[in-house]
């Protein structure tokens, strides 16, 4: 990527994460901006890049890059049922026009995303130790701030055409599910937002998919 680029990426077999000058400025990254909003958007794009060397593809490569199991069987087990939460979740979302997401194309990309976002808040949450509690602004508080900065990155428009071409050949879900999908599964979300079980943007209780 070149430097002005406004991306990211991740390399399991280089074990590095790079974020070209170009994503650390607004909506992303803003010096003069607001910490909630900061962590919420650049901190989860840092979060899903670090994400991805441990998703599906990613945690099968050791410390020094190598295509390496270094995982006990228990703890393997347990990461694929947690993913394959994830796999069902987006392959049963409804889109409208009978198209759905792959669960399995989109997999560690969705990781990534419900990673980063969860990653992003502790991190976030722990900066604030010490400090006094953050202020409402513009009417929103700092958790509030925090997710809307989140979802912010999505914002998105597609032609159907498009739409369908990145179903059936991306493996990055549709933004808006990025947004959506991964935050129905963030308690902390829900609670910022007074969201109750049975509304559109929380998942039931037992549905609901963690990974770290
Ligand atoms: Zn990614």
């Amino acid at each position: 990527m070149t430097a002005p680029t406004v991306n990211a990426y991740s390399s399991a077999m280089e074990r590095k994460v790079v974020f070209p000058a170009g994503i650390l400025q607004p909506p992303y990254f803003d010096m003069q901006g607001d910490d909630a909003a900061n962590y919420g958007a650049i901190g989860a794009v840092i979060g899903h890049e670090i994400g991805h060397q441990f998703d599906d593809g990613g945690s099968k490569y050791d410390s020094t890059g190598a295509l390496k199991n270094w995982w006990t069987e228990d703890d393997r087990k347990k990461f694929e049922t947690r993913t394959g939460c994830v796999v069902d979740q987006f392959n049963t979302l409804d889109l409208g026009d009978g198209l759905h997401h792959n669960g399995k194309q989109v997999l560690g990309e969705a990781l990534g995303d419900l990673g980063g976002v969860a990653t992003a808040y502790r991190a976030w949450k722990r900066s604030l130790a010490g400090k006094p509690e953050p202020t409402v602004l513009d009417g929103f508080t700092a958790e509030q701030r925090f997710f809307i900065a989140f979802a912010r990155v999505w914002g998105t428009q597609y032609r159907p055409e498009a739409m369908r071409l990145q179903l059936n050949t991306n493996n990055h879900p549709i933004s808006k599910y990025r947004a959506n999908a991964t935050l129905q599964n963030i308690p902390e979300f829900q609670r910022a937002f007074h969201c109750k079980e049975g509304d559109p943007m929380t998942r039931p209780a037992q549905q609901q998919c963690k990974l770290w």
